[in-house]
């Protein structure tokens, strides 16, 4: 028996990580944690039986507590709510499948108390690494990857150590808006932004993909996961999105992982590895497919990824800056406030501002969120 806690359940990851859950009955959840869906967290509750849970506002907590309380379960809330599920005693591992830098304190205070970190939540490792990978080290917890290429890599790697990397291949779909230039950019609407050719993920993560800036996050926690720098991983676009990315070895050899587009894949392989469960579902059919194709990123009508390398480079801070003003241009786009092409030129400007802080601590990254999100809110306002 496996014990695990979701952090974001409700979410596309975290309800994704429940199914994994409902086909492996040595599966347990002890706890659960979402944003705001009361409705959606009941039926969970309900469920899956946790023992606490965990809502981000006081009042969907109170209202939660309420609709439970036929149940024998703790209802918890805000960040305090957060901390006391990431270190629960009978975890062994916490699934951190909710979105932004909020996931930061849970993440390290789970691997202080010992824990696995099955890692979705990428923000946190893209603006707190530097602090997550040695602290990890540092306790022998392991950080598995969620995400589809970090964990192709992880299963291409099989164990391998960083020093036989010669460079990654980082695989991305191009999302939806690949092959189209600035001028049509300019014209694209939520909806547009919202429509990805072969992933079904939350709204954030889902505009990131059409910018390319979640290629450029996925860069710098591809760094972080796998210790190679930024200019050893090669960002290949591949619109079928059936290779999940490769490792090219420094022999010359590329192995990469296969299979068809489905997080309950890398899902399922982190909660188990170094074990590979049976699964259902749909398989790779190569006849079917005729063909496989790979093209270079048009970084100049996507300037997100080129200001990735660029953070990733510079190091720091400057990561939170691109994270944070990436994600407050992004909320405003879906607010209908700003434009499309507003997204990268607010997170170009909000970095032209910034004086990289060396090696920020947590308060310090997260001081720098709220700065990056001041700064952008009075550039609109
Ligand atoms: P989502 O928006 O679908 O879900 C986010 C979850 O977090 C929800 O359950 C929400 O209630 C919860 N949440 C948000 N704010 C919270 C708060 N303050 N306190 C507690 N819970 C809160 O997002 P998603 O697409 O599942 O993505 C989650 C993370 O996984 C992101 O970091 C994303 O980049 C990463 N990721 C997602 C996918 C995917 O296929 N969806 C793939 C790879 C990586
Ligand atoms: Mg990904």
């Amino acid at each position: 028996m496996k014990t695990i806690a979701i952090l974001g359940s409700t979410g596309s990851i975290g309800t994704q990580t429940l199914e994994v859950v409902r086909s492996n009955p040595d599966l347990k959840v002890a706890a659960l944690a979402a944003g705001s869906s009361v409705e959606k967290l009941e039926a969970q509750v309900r469920e899956f039986r946790p023992g606490v849970v965990g809502m981000w506002s006081p009042e969907a907590a109170r209202d939660l507590k309420a609709r439970i309380s036929d149940l024998d379960v703790k209802v918890v809330s805000g960040m305090e709510g957060l901390l006391e599920i990431a270190v629960l005693p009978e975890i062994s591992v916490l699934v951190t499948a909710i979105v932004g830098m909020i996931g930061i304190r849970p993440t390290v205070a789970a691997i202080e108390a010992g824990k696995d970190i099955a890692l979705a939540n990428k923000e946190t490792l893209v603006t707190a690494g530097h602090i997550i990978m040695p602290l990890a080290r540092k306790r022998g917890v392991s950080i598995l990857p969620v995400d589809s290429e970090h964990s192709a890599i992880f299963q291409s790697l099989n164990g391998e150590p960083s020093g036989r990397i010669e460079k990654i291949l980082l695989t991305a779909s191009g999302g939806p808006f690949r092959g189209m230039k600035r001028e049509q950019l300019a014209r694209m609407q939520v909806e547009d932004a919202l429509k990805h050719p072969n992933w079904s993920m939350g709204r954030k993560i889902t505009v990131d993909s059409s910018t390319l800036v979640n290629k450029g996050l996925e860069v710098m926690e591809a760094g972080w996961l796998f210790d190679v720098e930024p200019d050893r991983i090669q960002v290949v676009v591949h619109p079928q999105s059936i290779l999940h990315s490769a490792v090219q070895f420094v022999d010359g050899a590329v192995i990469g992982q296969m299979g068809v587009p489905d997080m309950k894949l890398p899902i399922q392989y982190a909660l188990f590895y170094p074990d590979r469960r049976p699964m259902g579902g749909r398989r790779v059919d190569l006849f079917e497919l005729g063909r496989l194709t790979f093209e270079k990123p048009d970084t100049e009508t996507f300037p997100g990824l080129e200001l990735a390398y660029r953070a990733a480079r510079l190091g720091g801070s400057m990561p939170t800056v691109f994270n944070a003003a990436n994600e407050k241009a992004v909320a405003l786009f879906l607010e209908k406030r700003i434009s499309y092409l507003q997204i990268p030129e607010l997170i170009e400007s909000a970095m032209e501002e910034h004086a990289v802080i060396e090696d920020p601590t947590v308060e310090q990254i997260l001081e720098t969120e709220r700065l990056t999100y001041e700064w952008i809110a009075g550039r609109i306002s």
